[in-house]
């Protein structure tokens, strides 16, 4: 059994994100010694909360909110003793934000953001940010302020490597992590709080476990590599939703930079001049490119599936395009890209142009070429666009924006991966927060909070996941605050 510790404290938070904030704020304030570990830089981490929309969920009713939960999860329901938690615990994140000095600020902007309206009970959903504006990491400011102005010590560029159980009893004493080279063990008097994110980054796991693509990025922070649920499986632990997952989107991914890059023309709400459409590898369309997904899913024979994402993908388009403005949505109100990596796209795309980032071509067949597909395969789809644009219809696909046909030289391309904002699944966890083994029983003092095993199973309702961060931080936070100390 370990004997040496370098680190002690009742609870050992891993993961400095919205979840880890509430379940460290919760369980320091019940009289608890709390300690945090973080595996990015000071200045990286914050997680995916750091560069989300800032937007998180309170319900105004919990049977309504319950309702809705169930009827999103769809027929493979998680427990119903499970859902009630989440309602109930749902309906009190104003409030708690609020008990510690916070703003709750319902948005405001048309529409709220309901995205399944027809659904049960979607008149609870409610979405709210911290303080007037919506965006720019100030949601997340306000949490990590919460850390801060308390006696927490945040031990940065120390990622949780592995649990550490009793020998015998199998309870969790505490964490080995890694500091430079070295390991150091991390005492948990009372248990361990697991906060540490999904595995957007971690292409192994996106194979194994999400549906339908080869690869994908994250338009969110590099640092989550499902480090959690490699330490949760290896103590036992059951794991649930991990075929869920926020996306797929379409973006452009460089090996130079870590996450993603959102193109302005396929964004549902940008208007921009020029001629776009989007081709799989056989050169031909394979859906509405300005579709606004509900988190990556659309409906197909009448029922939500993920939006299908050919790989290697290529939005195709014109110089009226290229020439109106940086592709790129360098606006810095969310996303890793914009708020951390802050890459300097320039204004006329030459620089990317120059990178070969964006490919050209004087005219359509060579651009095939350029990229790979069949040229007359792809003339042949420019070609059937451009009359769909003449005749204001789009049979295909449906398409109603940006209906503008690809006609001025030169031409371009883009390759288009799949992209995602987070994951879903992770170790199944109970109505405690405690990560639960296959038969149901608890991991004696392992907790968990967030995306990292969230109770979303199927569709999604935005905002969701940090108002469930809020939740079963609080939730999670409090029962392991309640444990007695092993020592
Ligand atoms: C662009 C974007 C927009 C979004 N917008 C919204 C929105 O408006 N509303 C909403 O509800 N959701 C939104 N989401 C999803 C939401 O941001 C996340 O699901 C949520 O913030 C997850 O919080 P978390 O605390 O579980 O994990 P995170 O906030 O991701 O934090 C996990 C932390 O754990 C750290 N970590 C990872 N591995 C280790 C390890 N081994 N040891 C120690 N630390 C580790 C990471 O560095 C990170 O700091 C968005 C996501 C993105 C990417």
């Amino acid at each position: 059994m370990q004997q040496n510790w370098d680190v002690e404290a009742d609870i050992v938070v891993v993961g400095f994100g919205a979840a880890g904030v509430a379940a460290s704020v919760t369980a320091h304030d019940l009289g608890a010694e709390v300690v945090i570990l973080e595996k990015a830089p000071e200045g990286e981490h914050g997680g995916n909360t750091r560069v989300a929309g800032q937007g998180y969920l309170n319900m105004t009713s919990a049977e309504d909110a319950a309702a809705y939960l169930t009827a999103l999860c769809g027929p493979y329901a998680v427990p119903k003793a499970m859902v009630r938690v989440w309602a109930d615990e749902m309906c009190r994140n104003n409030q708690w934000l609020e008990s510690l000095g916070g703003d709750p600020q319902e948005h405001q902007h048309p529409p709220v953001g309901i995205e399944f309206p027809d659904l049960p009970g979607a008149d609870c959903v409610h979405k709210f940010h911290d303080g007037p504006t919506y965006g720019y990491s100030y949601t997340w400011k306000r949490f990590e302020s919460l850390v801060k102005e308390r006696p927490i010590p945040i031990l940065y560029e120390t990622p949780a490597r592995a649990l550490i159980q009793h020998d015998q009893t199998k309870e969790t004493l505490g964490v080995r992590a890694q500091r430079r080279d070295e390991s150091i063990y991390v005492k948990a008097r009372k248990g361990v709080v697991l906060t540490c994110g999904g595995f957007e980054n971690n292409q192994q796991m996106i194979r194994n476990y999400l549906p339908g693509v080869p690869y994908c990025y994250t338009s969110g922070s590099p640092y989550n590599e499902g480090d959690g649920i490699t330490m949760a499986m290896s103590v036992g632990a059951d794991l649930w939703h991990m075929n869920n997952y926020a996306g797929p989107s379409m973006a452009l991914k460089v090996p130079e930079i870590r996450t993603t890059f959102s193109m302005q023309a396929l964004h549902f709400s940008k208007k921009r001049p020029g001629g776009m459409i989007v081709v799989g590898p056989d050169a031909r369309r394979f859906c509405d490119e300005k579709y606004k997904t509900r988190h990556g899913k659309i409906p197909v024979n009448g029922r939500w599936l993920p939006l299908s994402t050919p790989c290697p993908m290529y939005m195709v388009f014109d110089h009226a395009l290229f020439s109106a403005g940086p592709l790129y949505d360098k606006h810095p109100s969310h996303g890793w890209t914009q708020i951390i990596e802050r890459y300097e796209w320039s204004e006329d795309n030459s620089a990317e142009l120059a990178k070969g980032w964006i490919k050209t071509a004087p005219n359509i067949a060579s651009l095939a070429s350029a990229v790979g597909l069949d040229p007359t395969a792809l003339e042949g789809t420019v070609g059937r666009w451009n009359r769909y644009c003449e005749a204001k219809h789009d049979p295909e696909f449906d398409r109603a924006l940006m209906m503008e046909p690809i006609v001025e030289p030169p031409f371009y391309a883009v390759e288009l991966s799949p992209s995602m904002l987070n994951t879903q699944g992770g170790p199944r966890r109970n109505e405690k927060g405690q990560v639960v083994r296959p038969d149901g029983t608890p991991v004696s003092r392992l907790y968990s909070a967030g995306e990292l095993g969230s109770i979303y199973s199927y569709l999604y309702q935005g905002t969701g996941n940090i108002g469930e961060c809020l939740a079963f931080g609080r939730i999670s936070g409090r029962n392991a605050a309640a444990e007695r100390p092993w020592g």
